[in-house]
């Protein structure tokens, strides 16, 4: 949800335009309604901003273009939450006097109050959003005579709700002064030289790759190569934090050769799972004796987490013993006020760290009980590691594309390796049994790629036939439901097509009496335990004119004469593998999301309302 990034610079060499224009185009996942760039030259402020994704933009506005001899720009791209996605309401936004610009990631809560109590004193807005609140606001503190820094902590002491900002102001031409609480926020270094401040780490890597990661409540004040923060909880006290290395490679953050991200990212999958399967032992099994001690158990996500939180559920309850409640995120504490109980264990999952819901879920239940949280995620020291007991770490490298897709697969991974660690801990199944388990496990990226080499053409032939039709369904039972589900929610966010993932046995309480002549459904069938039964849901939907495609082993022989098309993945039909499926089954679905895009000329990366970390309720 909106991507902040700014710089402030004494390096002559350094074309600040290019540098603030590259930083937001690697931001630009995060949001892409509008974009808006300030550069500080001569005690101006010099803005630039206009609706529309950025490239769109450029072929009018040259936004890289600024004064000659700017140090100082921020930038922002945004997705709306305030104000439709217009000129107006795009970020920057200044004070009265032009003289303070500010960006801002997050909502301010009681921005209505705020703006009428600031209207009521003589201040003007050009904007309905929340953030120009604070411009406004720290103008008032200005006039009262205190400093940008001062000002900007005043300010933000009358602001509720969620922010990332940055600030700069026409009389503090070295200074950006930074703040969070909730959203995220990062500082890039180059010692002496350059600071950098962005929402996330790709849109500096190229630059440095020494940084600092911000929490809550901290702000800092930026100046060329020097940076200092300051506790807005304790007094404003200033704290040393430490610098951080980035071990990323930064090809991780390109495109390296393919058309779009999301590209890339399914290609990527067997190499995450690869790094994924290096989570440690130790780490591994203070997952699993958390869990096997506790009295009660929940996994909760968002999205496509969600979908992963399912899968995985269903794989650690074959070990485990015991139940585990799924619990959407947003749901959390609705549904748990009043019968969250001490020694509850909370699995949450979330890619980013950052997921808003996630977060309070977890906040909540630990305000609430004695509960343990088990998080899963891919980025280190995000927000969410900081109220977790035990953190995996999937390290499937960073994903740009808005859709996931390898960090669903690692996320299932890991909750794969712990549902065999719990196996290992409790000696329910031979020895034999785990090592078979595991080597199911370690062959899963081959399969992945085995499948990627060969079978594009079949992934573009059944697209360019389902064109026409507007909704289908992808069915399963068991294990695979948790596939359909984010098979659908995979074309829904990339294709813009209502494809309902659903319980094949429950469909026909219902949604059956969509079928037609030709419509088609697309079956996800491993030889599991459920199998046989779902041969008779093909044939309730065959015999109903349903056009049948089926997602099966290559081993397979039933669904496959009953199906009009099959797409194969090239794994053993065992319990081992059946077991795994989520993962090994899922590219494929992926890649079917991903040309349905282009078949519809979707980018595929940018899909419509979305955005990748979602910091807003
Ligand atoms: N509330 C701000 C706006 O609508 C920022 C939105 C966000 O960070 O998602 O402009």
């Amino acid at each position: 949800m909106c991507g902040i990034f700014g710089i402030v610079t004494n390096n002559q060499e350094i074309s600040v335009g290019k540098v603030v224009f590259d930083g937001i185009k690697r931001l630009e996942y995060r949001g892409y309604d509008s974009c808006g760039i300030v550069s500080l030259c001569n005690s101006k402020l010099y803005v630039k901003k206009e609706a529309g994704k950025i490239d769109e933009i450029y072929k009018n506005v040259k936004l890289d273009e600024v004064p000659d001899g700017t140090k100082l720009a921020l930038a922002h791209t945004r997705w709306a939450t305030h104000g439709t996605p217009t000129k107006q309401n795009s970020h920057p936004h200044l004070d009265c006097l032009n003289k303070i610009a500010v960006v801002h990631n997050g909502i301010i809560d009681n921005f209505m109050e705020l703006r009428n109590e600031l209207s009521s004193t003589g201040h003007t807005f050009n904007s309905d959003t929340d953030t120009e609140v604070i411009p406004h606001l720290i103008e008032d503190f200005m006039k009262k005579g205190f400093n940008l820094k001062v000002a900007t902590i005043n300010a933000l002491k009358k602001c509720k709700g969620a922010y990332a900002i940055a600030v700069c102001q026409v009389d503090n031409p070295d200074t950006i002064i930074v703040a969070r609480k909730e959203s995220p926020l990062i500082i890039g270094i180059e010692e002496g030289k350059t600071t950098y401040c962005s929402s996330d780490i790709p849109a500096f890597l190229p630059l440095t790759r020494k940084c600092y990661i911000m929490e809550d409540n901290e702000l800092a004040v930026l100046k060329a190569g020097e940076v200092n923060f300051f506790d807005l909880k304790n007094d404003n006290e200033l704290i040393k934090k430490k610098i951080q290395n980035i071990e990323w490679n930064i090809d991780a953050a390109e495109k390296g050769g393919y058309e779009h991200f999301m590209l890339k990212e399914i290609y990527e999958e067997p190499n995450a799972l690869r790094l994924t399967m290096k989570i440690s032992e130790q780490l591994l099994s203070k997952f699993a004796n958390a869990l096997l001690s506790a009295d009660n158990i929940y996994i909760t996500a968002a999205g496509t987490s969600y979908h992963a939180a399912l899968a995985g559920k269903f794989i650690i309850t074959r070990f485990l013993g015991k139940h585990i409640q799924d619990i959407e995120c947003s749901e959390f504490e609705t549904q748990l006020k009043g019968s969250l109980q001490n020694n509850s264990v909370i699995i949450a999952i979330s890619q980013s760290g950052e997921t808003i819901d996630t977060i309070e879920a977890i906040r909540w239940a630990k305000k609430a009980k004695s509960v343990k949280i088990l998080t899963i995620t891919n980025v280190v020291g995000s927000s969410i590691t900081r109220y977790s007991d035990h953190v995996i770490v999937t390290n499937a490298g960073p994903e740009i594309g808005v859709a996931a897709t390898k960090t669903y697969s690692t996320q299932v991974l890991a909750l794969a390796l712990i549902a065999v660690s719990i196996a290992k801990i409790r000696k329910i199944i031979s020895d034999e049994d785990i090592i078979k388990y595991y080597d199911a496990l370690t062959g899963i990226p081959n399969i992945i790629d085995k499948f990627l080499e060969k079978n594009v053409d079949l992934i573009k032939y059944i697209v360019n036939n389902l064109e026409k039709n507007m909704n289908y369904f992808f069915l399963a039972r068991g294990i695979s439901i948790a596939t359909a589900k984010e098979g659908g929610l995979k074309l829904k966010e990339v294709a813009c097509r209502f494809i309902e993932g659903y319980s094949a046995a429950s469909a026909k309480h219902g949604p059956i009496s969509l079928v037609r002549e030709g419509f088609p459904i697309i079956f996800i069938a491993p030889p599991d335990e459920t199998y046989n039964r779902l041969v008779g849901n093909v044939m309730e939907f065959k015999s109903r004119g349903g056009r049948i495609i089926s997602v099966v082993v290559e081993s397979d022989v039933k669904i496959t004469k009953l199906s009009d098309i099959t797409i194969r993945i090239p794994q053993p039909a065992d319990k081992y593998h059946n077991l795994f499926s989520p993962i090994t089954f899922m590219p494929a679905l992926q890649l079917l999301a991903y040309y349905a895009a282009l078949a519809h000329d979707l980018d595929p990366d940018k899909p419509l309302n979305l955005s990748k970390t979602v910091t807003v309720h």
